[in-house]
């Protein structure tokens, strides 16, 4: 799985961001709580090791809560680091994000310095819809697209507390192929840039292997099998009997693997299926360690 994501503009947002961080107290790094290890870019992880660290496990709506609790249990065990789960378009979560941040850097030399904070997500966690919230606003995007740079900007959230936007875009990384599949099914990758079959196939191969999940795929597609046959299942199967649930089928009888593929994405990613979190900690960890012994 190869994506190639336009380095020189990943190189000017890394110049920015690596001078940017040079003058703030910390940093909150917007996560999407359905995948906190793929949606991480490790590039700000070497670039603010020395910041505290407020990670928000964003659209915690559509995340599993049990699992929810596992990644912010491992991130509070971490130095310097606090984390919490938000629902981007929730009330006063500015109130929370304020708190969290005051607790992990209590004091600036006086009262009188503001907490300076820097705020970063790759496209997709919510990052836009959080500060809209945040500072009561409808919208203050530009674009995602490569070669527009948002204007960084700095936002007032309290007199002592200012936010700055990261200057330019940073993009996502894809360091283990779980983790190029989760971002593609969350949407986070471009809908070009990975085939949707293959991202569908591996989402349902991931849900298929987790009891609970399963029930919640079948349950989506009236799939009324019994365990013992579900077992034998193999994804290609579950996509064929979704496409045949839904009819996505073309002349001659034939499926249309690629529009079944794309009702399944779609409803993960609003969410009909239930919520669903893709990689626990312990999973994540393992699939790094096993990406760099490979
Ligand atoms: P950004 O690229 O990180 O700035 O992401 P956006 O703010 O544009 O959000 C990407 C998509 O996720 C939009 O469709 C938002 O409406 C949606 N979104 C953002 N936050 C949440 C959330 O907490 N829950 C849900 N369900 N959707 C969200």
């Amino acid at each position: 799985m190869a994506i190639q994501w336009f380095p020189g503009h990943m190189n000017k947002a890394k110049k920015a961001i690596i001078d940017r961080m040079k003058s703030v107290d910390m940093v909150i790094e917007v996560l999407d709580a359905r995948l906190p290890g793929s949606s991480a870019n490790p590039l700000l992880e070497s670039i603010s090791a020395r910041k505290p660290k407020l990670k928000i496990l964003n659209k915690r709506d559509l995340a599993d809560d049990a699992r929810t609790q596992l990644w912010l249990d491992y991130y509070n065990s971490q130095f310097q680091t606090q984390s919490i789960a938000l629902d981007a378009s929730e009330r006063g979560n500015v109130t929370k994000v304020i708190q969290a941040s005051r607790q992990l850097v209590p004091s600036r030399n006086g009262l009188d310095k503001p907490l300076r904070v820097l705020i970063c997500g790759i496209p997709n966690v919510g990052k836009s819809t959080l500060i809209n919230s945040m500072i009561g606003k409808k919208s203050a995007k530009t674009g995602n697209e490569p070669g527009i740079t948002k204007a960084e900007q700095r936002l007032f959230l309290a007199d002592d507390f200012w936010l700055y936007d990261t200057p330019g875009m940073l993009w996502p990384k894809i360091i283990v192929p779980e983790g190029g599949y989760n971002l593609a099914a969350s949407g986070a990758v471009g809908r070009n840039a990975l085939d949707e079959e293959e991202v569908s196939l591996e989402l349902i191969k991931y849900l298929s292997k987790h009891k609970h999940y399963r029930d919640l795929l079948a349950a989506r597609y009236k799939i009324d099998e019994d365990d013992a046959e579900l077992d034998t299942w193999r994804e290609e199967t579950w996509l064929e009997t979704i496409a045949r649930r839904r009819g996505t089928i073309l002349g001659g009888g034939r499926i249309d693997y690629q529009k079944a593929s794309e009702i399944v994405l779609t409803d993960f990613r609003s969410g009909y299926m239930g919520k669903i979190t893709l990689e626990l900690p312990n999973e994540w960890l393992k699939w790094l360690a096993d990406a760099r012994v490979a």
